[in-house]
């Protein structure tokens, strides 16, 4: 059965080609931003539906899977937790270079959407999503903050890790201790990969009250 999560990615990368073919790159950056904002209440929903860079990982899995490919170790030496601000940095002085001195705008987002395709061919898609990725850095600091999130129903929560097997960005681990599962809403994208295949159905987008 075909999932409505996959029509909304196909749509929103649909819209993405054609805004960048016409070279509105701001209205999309427009979209990005309302999009920040509501993370503060609806949790990082642009990362799990709209991103194009999400998308175009998610077939560079698929086709990881095809072709057997073997996932390499994540660098060390890029490994820093707030990576993603300096890769943020790097991100907005190429637009002012190419704003001021080439009059030009450099087509940042779709080298951004190729260089995440060939990071999840290669490695684990957490690498791009919370070290490479520009746009992690503050979506994570609007996320931690999310009023709904995807939240995990303790009671019901049998350990069985099935959901950080799956979970793209290594937001949810199961505790070793208490062998209950728990969501880091900073690094969720609001996703279907866990909700999906937890065999008690205990993982659901909710109020969270924290
Ligand atoms: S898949 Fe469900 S039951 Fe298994 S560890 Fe995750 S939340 Fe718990
Ligand atoms: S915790 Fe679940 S919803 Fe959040 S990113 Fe991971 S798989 Fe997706």
């Amino acid at each position: 059965m075909k999932r409505w999560d996959n029509w909304l990615r196909g749509l929103s990368f649909a819209l993405f080609v054609v805004l960048m073919i016409n070279q509105k790159v701001q209205l999309w950056l427009g979209l990005f931003l309302v999009t920040l904002v509501l993370a503060r209440w609806l949790g990082r929903l642009y990362c799990g539906y709209i991103c194009p860079l999400n998308t175009s990982m998610l077939v560079a899995e698929r086709l990881k899977k095809v072709l057997k490919i073997k996932e390499f170790k994540q660098p060390k030496f890029l490994s820093y937790k707030h990576l993603s601000w300096i890769t943020l940095a790097i991100m907005i002085g190429f637009m002012v270079f190419g704003q001021v001195v080439l009059k030009k705008q450099p087509p940042i987002l779709p080298i951004l959407t190729v260089l995440a395709f060939l990071t999840a061919l290669f490695y684990h898609p957490s690498f791009f999503h919370n070290y490479l990725c520009p746009y992690n850095a503050p979506l994570k600091l609007f996320g931690s903050k999310a009023t709904f999130s995807k939240h995990v129903t303790t009671e019901g929560c049998i350990g069985c890790t099935k959901c950080e097997k799956v979970c793209p960005s290594h937001a949810i681990a199961v505790d070793k201790v208490s062998r209950k599962a728990e969501i880091d809403r900073a690094l969720c994208h609001q996703c279907q990969e866990c909700t999906t295949v937890c065999p008690t159905h205990t993982i659901s987008y909710q109020k969270v009250v924290k």
